[in-house]
């Protein structure tokens, strides 16, 4: 079955000087022509998500108020910063749109997997609050949209090197969904402690693994193995989404955790084998951060590399210049197998 994509570039939703700007799609674009990947994929055609659709997450009065506040772009509405131009609201849209674009593919039997290459980010919109470049809170709308045609359990894998708050408060009261976010400890937006495991019927489905400085590659080796097959077996999804953020990487400029190209080629294979194992194959990403744009272009290739079960390709970039604290990586995953009986 082919893998498929959905690319929004959003030309209009730009700011020059800013870490989340237009030109980051088209470097992924260059990547896909020059390494062949582009004519080996399903292309699909993004549409804007409906009033409706958007409503299954954000309460009406939100989507109302980030509408006429497009009337006062351009400026910033948070202080991450955020930024809008007067056609921000209509590209949020088409990215809520490519998204919910994806998850049909893969439900369909169009592709066995799909990637959502998406922007403006959605993982740090919460329902009733714009912030950290995100305006719609993709993530959240991507699975709502599977569970509204027929999926009752859907997993989320944030792997983005900042935690998913907005996904993770569109569902912390909500056992149908399990979201495990992955990122540096300490730094924007400051949740994602590992006590945050969720409220009410929701406790438990909420998975926060927060990592030391310089983790990489074999920190996300020992997470697939230790927490994500685990947390996957025991709550057996009908899908899988990830919501892929590519500032993990070593050279990204915001964050400083050490993630190769390969180590992502690595941590895709093994989302895709988790996929292949409890859910017939279903996944489906969706781009989040990524601030380097030869990191997070090489990093998706071969993110598309592994979802189309290919051996990896060579690594321009090379790997991280630091060694991992392995030590402190392990004692992490050792509280948070126990938090959550793992
Ligand atoms: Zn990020």
């Amino acid at each position: 079955m082919p893998v498929a994509i959905v690319t929004v570039p959003a030309p209009e939703h730009d700011h020059d000087d800013h870490p989340e700007n237009a030109r980051r799609v088209p470097a992924i674009e260059r990547i896909l022509h020059s390494s062949g990947l582009h004519s080996r994929l399903r292309h699909l055609a993004p549409r804007p998500a409906t009033p409706a659709e958007l409503t299954r997450v954000h309460p009406a009065r939100y989507v109302e108020a980030l509408e006429r506040v497009m009337g006062d772009a351009p400026g910033y509405i948070d202080h991450a910063p955020t930024y809008i131009t007067p056609e921000s609201f209509a590209c949020a849209q088409l990215a809520a749109g490519g998204a919910l674009r994806a998850v049909e593919a893969v439900l369909d039997g169009e592709a066995e997997a799909a990637f959502a290459l998406v922007r403006p980010p959605g993982h740090h919109a919460t329902p009733t609050q714009a912030m950290g470049f995100c305006l719609f809170s993709n993530m959240a709308l991507a699975a709502r949209h599977a569970q509204a045609r027929g999926c009752a359990k859907v997993m989320i894998v944030d792997f983005d090197v900042h935690h998913g708050n907005g996904t993770q408060a569109a569902f912390y009261a909500d056992p149908s969904v399990l979201f495990i976010s992955t990122h540096q400890h300490g730094i924007y937006p400051q949740s994602g402690e590992e006590a945050e495991t969720g409220e009410g019927a929701g406790r438990g489905a909420t998975v926060n693994i927060p990592l030391p400085a310089g983790a990489g590659d074999a920190a996300f080796h020992r997470i697939l193995e230790a927490v994500l097959a685990p947390a996957a077996a025991r709550f057996r999804p009908d899908l899988l989404l990830v919501s892929a953020g590519y500032d993990a990487h070593w050279r990204d400029p915001l964050a400083a955790l050490q993630i190769s190209t390969t180590g992502y080629y690595q941590l895709v294979s093994g989302l895709r084998a988790l996929a292949r194992e409890h859910c017939g194959g279903r996944l489906a990403l969706v781009l989040e951060g990524g601030y380097d744009p030869a990191a997070l272009a090489h990093s998706v290739a071969a993110s598309l590399h592994a979802l189309l079960g290919d051996a990896p390709a060579a690594d321009p970039l090379g790997i991280a210049p630091y060694p991992e604290p392995l030590a402190r990586i392990e004692a992490t995953l050792y509280r948070v197998r126990g938090l959550h009986g793992l």
